[in-house]
């Protein structure tokens, strides 16, 4: 098939330009200046419209096996759902638990995940034990199998928790072949002391999540494995879900020296606070627990962020999509917050609430886009083929409406989940048409896709090693 999408604004990393964008088949054949494109072709009108590259979420958790519960979006669920908001990639955590075997995880996995996803996926895994075959297994997944990134643990003892050496043998493994070390920088020795010093004096409410983990410990965190991986001669180290300012001054430091060393941000610490959604009334807050926490609006760790997002400071926004219903899973931490599973969903909204901030006046439309698309692409080793509108890439597009308005609700949204972590929240622009390898999966909210036609993608190295 061959059709030429004419009349929008293609935005990219370096800039955004009135372009007709030519697909044949699954890739990008061609951008022409508006007009010049073939006249004998079918054609999908874009005017007044954004051209920009499927949205890639780098950091999603289906199925994921938590707290006695497992995430409620299956890979069915939830890339339907992320094609909806106009993403069409996802790369989620494959998992090795305490006490397992890396391959083991890996192929749990691709279980899990074959023959059920809505656009392409691909993997990082989560090393919860670094031992001599961890380490060896490292090297085979960076070989065979396109697996290029690592997440380690420096909170949640005896789950998925490395210490110091751990961590320090696995980003010398990482140094040798390539990998990137993903860390959650959250001291979780400490952590666990304050919570269990703040259950003893009965405070078992949501917000105690937050106030258990506070920044202090999150920067702590962050330094210690920014000085880890410089010890390991400069390894290359990307920080996730960053949500504090001074986490965020750390990795600008690192960074300022010229070390290799990146960081994401998610929606909901550039949107929601501890007092205002952790801290609502009663068990409510419960629906917004995840770690690391919302911080206090009584700070600036948002503004600082948004100006981490436009200095490539932070580099990508990923949603840590983890979503867990309310009813009987929420639930189980009622009169006891340490037990509520860790989560909010949010794999459908990104697009859409990363676009406010740029009609907010906080983002430029091409800073959207790479945080959201190009950036992710690089920094995991699926660019060229994803992440940016050109020729030979795959025709994963999204026409997008900045006229349109989305309004999230748990009411519209597509995700498995009995409750928003946005509900209510009014967006000034909206996904009109989603292209997954040259088919429209998305058009005018109707679904034209189908559970299995998302395909693996192994990974190569990331483009932003020195
Ligand atoms: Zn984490
Ligand atoms: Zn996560």
């Amino acid at each position: 098939m061959t059709l030429l999408i004419t009349g929008g604004t293609v935005i990219g990393p370096t800039g955004a330009a009135p372009a007709d964008v030519l697909v044949e088949g699954e890739k990008i054949a061609a951008i022409h200046t508006p007009g010049a494109g073939p006249a004998d072709t079918e054609t999908m009108d874009a005017t007044g419209k954004y051209v920009i590259p499927g949205g890639i979420d780098a950091h999603t958790h289906m199925e994921l096996p938590f707290g006695g519960t497992f995430a409620s979006d299956t890979f069915d669920t939830g890339t339907r759902a992320a094609a909806f908001g106009g993403t069409t990639t996802i790369i989620d955590f494959a998992v090795q638990r305490t006490g397992e075997v890396v391959r083991d995880g890996l192929a749990a996995w691709h279980a899990k995940a074959g023959g059920n996803c809505h656009v392409d996926y691909a993997f990082h895994m989560i090393l919860g034990g670094v031992d001599d075959d961890s380490l060896k297994a490292m090297d085979q997944l960076v070989a065979d199998e396109g697996i290029t990134s690592f997440k380690l643990f420096m909170a949640y003892p005896g789950v998925f928790y490395s210490d110091d050496g751990q961590i320090l043998r696995a980003m010398q493994r990482a140094r040798d072949n390539g990998a990137m070390i993903m860390m959650h920088a959250e001291n979780g020795i400490a952590i666990d002391v304050l919570v269990r010093q703040a259950l003893a004096r009965g405070e078992t409410d949501p917000i105690h999540h937050g106030l258990t983990r506070p920044e202090a410990l999150e920067a702590e965190a962050t330094h210690r494995a920014i000085m880890l991986a410089e010890v390991a001669q400069d390894c290359p180290l990307y920080i996730v879900h960053l949500s504090a300012s001074r986490a965020l001054a750390q990795v600008a430091a690192a960074r300022d020296a010229g070390r290799n060393v990146f960081a994401e941000t998610c929606p909901q610490y550039l949107y929601l606070t501890l007092e205002d959604q952790l801290g609502a009334p009663g068990f409510e807050g419960a629906k917004w627990v995840c770690s690391t926490p919302l911080r206090s609006k009584h700070e600036s760790h948002q503004r600082d962020l948004w100006q981490g997002l436009r200095t490539n400071d932070l580099a990508v926004v990923s949603t840590d999509h983890c979503p867990f219903c309310f009813k009987d899973q929420k639930e189980l931490g009622v009169g006891d917050f340490s037990r509520i599973p860790n989560g909010i969903g949010g794999v459908e909204h990104r697009v859409d609430l990363l676009y406010q901030g740029v009609v907010d006046g906080k983002l430029s439309l091409q800073r959207w886009v790479e945080t959201i698309a190009t950036t992710p692409a690089r920094m995991f080793g699926l660019y060229p083929r994803k992440g940016v509108i050109a020729p030979g890439s795959d025709a994963d597009i999204v026409v997008y409406d900045p006229s349109g308005r989305t309004r999230i609700s748990v009411e519209t949204h597509h995700m498995n989940m009995d409750h928003s972590a946005y509900e209510g929240y009014e967006i000034a622009g909206k996904v009109d048409t989603v292209m997954s390898r040259g088919e429209v999966i998305v058009s005018g909210g109707a679904y034209h896709g189908r559970a299995g036609r998302g395909k693996y993608l192994p990974r190569g190295l990331s483009s932003y090693l020195v």
